[in-house]
C-alpha cells in the first residue's frame, strides 16, 4: 500500500532529535500521576505517557485503573502543558480516550500482533485526527507491523509513527525483550516518512540498559524515546524494575550523543567506492561457487547419492570458524553467512535433483 504519512511532532514539540515521550507504565492514583508529572515537565519535556488499560500476562496483577485515570492525564494537560499519550488496545478505550482529549494514542505490542484487534482500533479511528504510534508485534514479523499500520493508515490517519520495543524470546539473559534492530532498519527503508521511537524500558526490562539503548537508537538515527518514568519506581504497581525517576531520566537524556544526520557523507565517499567494489567482487565469487555447487549436484544425481552430507556440511562450519577467527572476523557471524549459503546450495541442487536445472 502507497501511505502519504504527516509529520507525528505536535506544536509546540521540538522536532530535534529525540522527541521524548515518558511518565510511568501506568496510571496508578491521581497523587502518583500528578507528582510525575510536576518532574517532568519541570525537565521541558512535551509528552506525558502513562497506561490506563494494562495488558497483562496473566490475570489478577494489577490490570490499570481503567477510565477514572483518564481525568488525571486531563489534568496533567491543564496544569502542565504537556501532551498525553496512551495505550488503547479496543473499540471502547479508542471512544473514551478520545472523549477526554487524549493527545497521542499508541497500540501495544499484544494488540499489534492481532490484525482484528488493530482493524477495531482502525475503525474506532474513523474521520478522527490523532497521532497513532504503533508499538511493534511481539514477534519479529515486519509484515505484521507494516499490515497495522496500514489498517490505521486506511482509516484515514496519516500522522502515524513506530516504536521498536524489542521482541518476545526465552532468553532473557541480558533483555527482556530483544532489540532486534535490523527490523526498524528495515522498516525505515521501508516507509521512510514514518518517523521510529526506541522503548528501551521495555526492551531492556532494567534500569541500567536504558542509557545504552537509547544512545544505539540515537546512532541509528530513531526520531524519539518512550522511556517509562516514576516519582518512586520501586513502589510502582508495573514494570518497576525498569522505570527511573523523571531526574535520572534527565541525566540519561542529557548524556546523549546525538549525531548530525543533516551532515554530508562526501568525505565517505573513496571508503564507499571500495566497499562497492568489494561487494561485487563477493557477488562474483558467490555466483561462481553456486556454479560449483550445481555441478556438484548433477554429479551427485548421475551417481544416486543424496543431497545432504552432513559431515561435510559440519567440516564447513569448523572449519571457516576458526579460519574467521584467525582473520578477526566473528565465528558467530560467518556460521551465520555460511549457513545462508549452505541452504541455497542445497535448494539448487535440489532443484537439480527434481529435474528442474539440467536438460
Ligand atoms: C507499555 O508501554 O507500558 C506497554 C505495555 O508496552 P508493550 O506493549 O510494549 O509491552
Ligand atoms: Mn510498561
Amino acid at each position: 500500500m502507497k501511505m502519504e504519512l504527516k509529520s507525528i511532532v505536535l506544536p509546540g514539540v521540538d522536532p530535534k532529535r529525540p522527541i521524548v515521550i515518558t511518565g510511568p507504565c501506568s496510571a496508578e492514583s491521581e497523587e502518583q500521576v500528578m507528582a510525575a508529572a510536576r518532574s517532568i515537565a519541570s525537565k521541558d519535556i512535551k509528552i506525558f505517557r502513562a497506561g490506563i488499560w494494562k495488558p497483562r500476562t496473566k490475570p489478577g496483577g494489577f490490570e490499570g485503573v481503567g477510565t477514572i485515570g483518564l481525568k488525571w492525564l486531563k489534568r496533567v494537560k491543564d496544569e502542565t502543558g504537556m501532551y498525553v499519550a496512551t495505550e488503547v488496545a479496543t473499540r471502547d478505550h479508542v471512544f473514551e480516550a478520545l472523549k477526554a482529549g487524549i493527545d497521542i494514542l499508541w497500540i501495544g505490542a499484544r494488540t499489534t500482533v492481532n490484525p482484528f484487534a488493530v482493524q477495531e482500533i482502525a475503525d474506532a479511528l474513523k474521520g478522527v485526527d490523532i497521532p497513532v504510534l504503533i508499538k511493534n508485534p511481539v514477534n519479529p514479523d515486519l509484515e505484521l507491523w507494516i499490515g497495522a499500520i496500514e489498517r490505521i493508515y486506511g482509516a484515514g490517519i496519516q500522522r502515524i509513527g513506530a516504536i521498536h520495543r524489542g521482541f518476545s524470546s526465552y532468553d532473557k539473559k541480558i533483555y527482556r525483550n530483544l532489540p532486534l534492530w535490523h527490523i526498524p532498519i528495515e522498516l525505515r527503508r521501508r516507509l521512510p516518512q514514518l518517523s521510529i521511537f526506541c522503548d528501551p524500558s521495555h526492551i531492556g526490562g532494567k534500569r541500567e540498559l536504558i542509557a545504552p539503548l537509547s544512545q544505539q537508537a540515537m546512532d541509528l538515527s530513531f526520531d524519539g524515546l518512550i522511556i517509562e518514568s516514576h516519582c518512586n519506581p520501586d513502589a510502582a504497581l508495573s514494570d518497576s524494575e525498569q522505570q527511573i525517576t523523571p531526574d535520572v531520566l534527565d541525566y540519561v537524556l542529557n548524556l546523549l550523543v546525538i549525531r548530525d544526520v543533516t551532515q554530508t557523507t562526501e568525505n565517505l565517499s573513496e571508503l564507499r567506492r571500495q566497499i562497492d567494489q568489494i561487494d561485487e567482487q563477493l557477488l562474483e565469487l558467490l555466483a561462481k561457487r553456486m556454479r560449483i555447487s550445481r555441478e556438484i549436484g548433477v554429479y551427485k544425481k548421475e551417481h544416486n547419492m543424496p543431497v545432504l552430507q552432513s559431515p561435510r556440511y559440519n567440516e564447513i562450519l569448523e572449519n571457516r570458524s576458526s579460519m574467521a577467527e584467525s582473520m578477526e572476523l566473528s565465528p558467530d557471524f560467518v556460521k551465520e553467512i555460511l549457513r545462508e549459503i549452505h541452504e541455497e546450495s542445497v535448494r539448487q541442487q535440489m532443484e537439480i535433483m527434481t529435474n528442474k536445472l539440467v536438460d
